[in-house]
C-alpha cells in the first residue's frame, strides 16, 4: 500500500511527525512538501528536531495569494500524484496545500485521508475554515480530532467515512514534553523565571492583513502586564513593517519564530498564552496553561467549554479581564491521550485494505 502525504506549512509538519513514522512501519508513506512554509524556520527545523522523514519531493510552490497557491500547488501535484501513483493521499487540517492536495487526489480519482476533518469555526471568511469544508467534501476518510467534528461533518451530510481518532498534534505535545524540559534553553536564554511572563504569537490573516486589525493587535499587545514575549511569525512581521508599526512593539520580547522543543518550554512554563493559532489553543490546554485567544470563534470549542480558554477577539479589556480569571480544578482529556496517530494508521491500514 503506498500513501502519499501533502504537507506544506509548520503545524503540518508537527502533525506528520506523529504519523508518518508510525505509518511507515506498515506502509510505502512518501512526503510531499508543498513549499508552502520553505523557510529554516517554519519549516526545516521540524523535520531535524521532530525526526519528521525528509520530503521525497519538493514541490516549491510557495508565496502569492491563497487562490494563486492553491493554484500552484495543485498544478504541481498533478504529475506528481500520476507519477507516485499512490492508493491513498492523506491531507492535515486546514491550509491551501490541504485542500490543493485532496482536490488533486480527487481529481485523479485516488481516495483522500483528511486528518482533523470536521473541525469548524463557522467563520466563513477565513481561508482556513473554506480550505477545511471543501477538503471534506473531497475526502473519502475523515480522521477527526473530537466528538463536535463528528457532528459537525454529520450535520454537513458530508459523504465520507467518518471515525474519531483524537488529535495527532497531542501526541507530539505529549511526546514531546519532557524531551523539551530537558533540551530546550530558551527560559535562561531569555532570562525568565516560570510562571513570570506571557507569551503571544499572531499570524491569522483576519488579525495581521487589515491595517486597522493590525494596530488593534498591537494596541492590545502592549496593555498586557510584562515580560510579554512574541515569536514572530514573518508573515506578522512583514505586515507590521510594511505599516511602520516596528516600534510600537517596544515593550515587547519580539524573538523570531521558536523551534517545537523551544516554543513547547515557553509556553508550558507562561503564565497564560495569547494567540489566534488553532493549534497553539490546543496545545495550551494540553500543557495546563490558560489560554486567552485574539479571535471571535474557535474549531477548538472544548477548550473554551472546559473554562480553560476564552475568546476576546483584539479587545484589550476584555484579554486583562480573562487574564485574571483562575482556571477550573478539572482538565477532561479532550484529544485522544496521545494515541491519536495509531488509530489514523488503523483506520488507514483497514481502508485500504478494502480497496
Ligand atoms: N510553534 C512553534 N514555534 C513558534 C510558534 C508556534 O513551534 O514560534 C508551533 C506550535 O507549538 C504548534 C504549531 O507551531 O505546534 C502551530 O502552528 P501555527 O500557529 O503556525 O498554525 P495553526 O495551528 O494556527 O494552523
Amino acid at each position: 500500500m503506498r500513501i502519499v502525504t501533502v504537507v506544506g506549512n509548520r503545524p503540518q509538519f508537527v502533525k506528520a511527525a506523529a504519523v508518518s513514522r508510525l505509518l511507515r512501519e506498515r506502509a510505502d508513506e512518501l512526503i510531499v512538501h508543498t513549499g508552502q512554509h520553505y523557510d529554516d524556520e517554519l519549516s526545516r527545523v521540524f523535520f531535524d528536531e521532530l525526526n519528521v522523514p525528509a520530503p521525497d519531493r519538493e514541490l516549491d510552490a510557495g508565496g502569492g495569494t491563497n487562490t494563486a497557491q492553491t493554484a500552484r500547488i495543485l498544478g504541481a501535484l498533478e504529475p506528481v500524484l500520476a507519477e507516485l501513483d499512490p492508493s491513498l493521499v492523506l491531507v492535515y487540517g486546514d491550509t491551501n496545500s490541504t485542500l490543493a492536495g485532496a482536490l488533486a487526489a480527487s481529481q485523479a480519482g485516488i481516495p483522500t485521508g483528511h486528518v482533523e476533518a470536521g473541525m469548524r469555526s463557522f467563520d466563513r471568511s477565513m481561508p482556513e475554515e473554506l480550505n477545511r469544508v471543501l477538503t471534506d467534501h473531497a475526502s473519502e476518510l475523515l480522521l477527526c480530532s473530537t466528538a463536535t467534528a463528528m457532528r459537525n461533518l454529520e450535520h454537513e451530510g458530508i459523504r465520507g467515512e467518518y471515525h474519531l481518532v483524537g488529535d495527532v498534534m497531542a501526541d507530539v505535545s505529549l511526546a514531546f514534553r519532557d524531551i523539551a524540559e530537558e533540551r530546550s534553553p530558551i527560559l535562561d536564554q531569555l532570562g525568565l523565571g516560570p510562571g513570570s511572563y506571557l507569551v503571544a504569537t499572531a499570524h491569522r490573516a483576519g488579525n495581521v492583513d487589515r491595517p486597522e486589525r493590525l494596530e488593534a493587535l498591537v494596541a492590545l499587545l502592549g496593555a498586557l502586564p510584562g515580560p510579554v514575549v512574541l515569536p514572530l511569525h514573518p508573515r506578522t512581521r512583514e505586515r507590521l513593517t510594511a505599516a511602520g508599526l516596528m516600534d510600537r512593539l517596544d515593550g515587547i520580547r519580539v524573538v523570531p519564530p521558536l523551534g517545537y522543543l523551544d516554543f513547547l518550554k515557553l509556553a508550558r512554563h507562561a503564565r497564560a498564552v495569547l494567540t489566534d493559532s488553532g493549534g497553539v489553543q490546543k496545545e495550551a490546554y494540553l500543557l495546563g496553561v490558560p489560554c486567552v485567544t485574539l479571535r471571535d470563534s474557535t474549531e477548538w470549542v472544548e477548550t473554551v467549554e472546559a473554562g480553560w480558554n476564552t475568546l476576546v477577539d483584539l479587545d484589550p479589556a476584555a484579554a486583562l479581564a480573562a487574564l485574571e480569571l483562575r482556571p477550573p480544578e478539572d482538565r477532561p482529556e479532550l484529544y485522544g491521550g496521545g494515541h491519536a496517530a495509531e488509530r489514523v494508521c488503523e483506520v488507514l491500514g483497514a481502508y485500504t485494505q478494502r480497496l
